[in-house]
């Protein structure tokens, strides 16, 4: 029997406000820990939490740009479990009314577009983080408030992915919607972005749900991929071996590529939610939806369609660009200051890209600027600096954040272009080469390349590589 595997995925996304949900500490990565805590974000008893307005807002703009119905009076409820990483032992979360649901996200899988739909975009507060380690043979663990009370926007998805590559292609265009609203920064090696999946199997073409496992704590869209895979392994072989499925919640073990199931003493939670007494509801009126539906930004496809029709790129190249809302902003900003796209275009994914790459970053943290790379292509338009040194005055740039103008002047990288200031070093480079002069003499026209890459050696790559092809001829002519 061949089986179809359906997917579901829980999106953890902290939100990028300068402060916490429910109290004013900041909300920046990596301080040292429980240094942005308060009574609030450690549960003392006794304070009231303060909504973060511009938190719904983000987690508004979410649910309106994934095409959510939206709920208009929404509430906030208490989540209640025990854990050392959740002082006041319950939550901050929505339930029965999240702030968006019913809505849909379109992918694009082997040219064939979907839209996969989305149950419930809902707002709550991050717990804290658990440090485990060991040391002298003793187990132990810390525990770091800083995340206590950051704000996450949660997005659950319907039963509606069918493949791997949907699931990758769901994540991506996810992860670039949530980029280009500038509501999370999306490091998923910070945790700013987290998945929980959800597996089923069923016999293809029923239209009836397989029992459905969850796995949780996946951290990267490699984790993803490679624990529903080894999960879809896992339930097709029991299926086959006409065993039942057991519901329940899996763990991910990247070293055996395999999923485990959790202790289930940590799964077996009732969270007897309840409405969150100390917080009013949230009414969302015409006036803010409307103001805040009115400064959506532009969206990828979009951008990319235009970038095609306004910039005359080929579609490959507006799609790379425009893949990331920093490269697609970067890419602008330069095309503005020098109005040539297809140049900006190649240098960004080509070069730049390629040392982005070697760095293992993304464009958002891209240590050049537009300016640089506008400055330094008018160099080259101007022939003061020659292709080949622009490639190490990019590098430069990237490297020190100096402008093309100041590298070049340093260095010594102006192009030579001087006849008189040449020739000597044509003579030169003739007279040390006794063998290729005389190839030349024979009729062989290919060593002129050789002469023309050993003065282009002589010169560390700074003479005009067309007057030194004229002088070479010349000068092979003359002897
Ligand atoms: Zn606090």
């Amino acid at each position: 029997m061949e089986f179809e595997p359906v997917i579901g995925l829980e999106v953890h996304a902290e939100l990028l406000t300068k402060s916490k949900m429910f109290c004013g500490c900041p909300t920046k990565f990596g301080a040292p820990p429980n240094t942005q805590t308060c009574p609030v974000c450690l549960g003392f008893p006794g304070v009231l939490p303060v909504v973060n307005k511009k938190a719904i807002e983000y987690v508004l703009k979410v649910a309106i740009a994934l095409n959510c119905r939206i709920n208009r009076h929404t509430i906030f409820e208490r989540k209640n479990y025990y854990y050392p990483d959740l002082p006041k032992a319950y939550q901050i979360s929505q339930k029965r009314l999240p702030l968006g649901y019913d809505g849909w996200l379109e992918i694009e899988v082997d040219g064939e577009i979907r839209h996969i739909g989305i149950a419930d975009v809902h707002i709550e507060e991050d717990t804290g983080k658990l440090i485990h380690g060991e040391e002298g043979g003793f187990e132990f663990s810390l525990i770091d408030y800083n995340r206590s009370g950051i704000p996450l926007v949660e997005i659950v998805t319907k039963p509606e992915i069918r493949s791997l590559k949907e699931l990758e292609e769901f994540m991506v265009a996810l992860r670039q919607l949530l980029l280009y609203l500038e509501v999370s920064d999306c490091k998923m090696e910070q945790g700013s972005l987290r998945f929980e999946a959800s597996v089923s199997l069923r016999p293809k073409g029923s239209s009836e749900l397989g029992t459905r496992v969850e796995i949780k704590n996946l951290n990267s869209f490699k984790a993803v991929l490679g624990a529903v895979e080894a999960e879809i392994k896992r339930q097709q072989q029991l299926l086959m071996r006409g065993e039942k499925i057991q519901q329940q919640t899996m763990l991910w073990n990247e070293k055996l590529r395999i999923t485990e199931p959790m202790r289930t003493k940590e799964t077996a939670h009732d969270y007897r939610y309840f409405p969150e007494p100390d917080i009013p509801p949230i009414v969302i009126t015409d006036e803010w939806l409307e103001n805040v539906g009115k400064n959506l930004p532009e969206f990828p496809k979009q951008r990319m369609q235009r970038f095609v029709e306004q910039y005359g790129l080929p579609i490959q190249d507006a799609k790379l660009l425009t893949a990331s809302k920093a490269s697609a902003d970067f890419f602008e900003r330069c095309v503005s200051m020098l109005q040539q796209p297809k140049t900006v275009a190649n240098w960004m994914l080509t070069e730049i890209q390629s040392l982005l790459h070697d760095d293992q970053i993304g464009w958002e943290d891209c240590p050049l600027k537009p300016e640089q790379l506008a400055g330094m292509l008018k160099l080259l338009n101007d022939g003061v600096i020659s292709g080949r040194i622009a490639k190490s005055v990019l590098e430069e740039m990237y490297r020190t954040g100096k402008d093309a103008q100041t590298i070049v002047n340093e260095m010594g990288l102006v192009q030579i272009t001087d006849e008189a200031q040449l020739r000597p070093i044509v003579d030169r480079v003739i007279a040390e080469n006794p063998d290729a002069v005389e190839k030349f003499r024979k009729g062989d026209e290919k060593v002129l390349g050789f002469f023309v890459g050993q003065v282009m050696r002589a010169t560390k790559g700074r003479a005009n590589p067309q007057i030194v092809n004229k002088l070479v001829r010349e000068l092979l002519k003359g002897r």
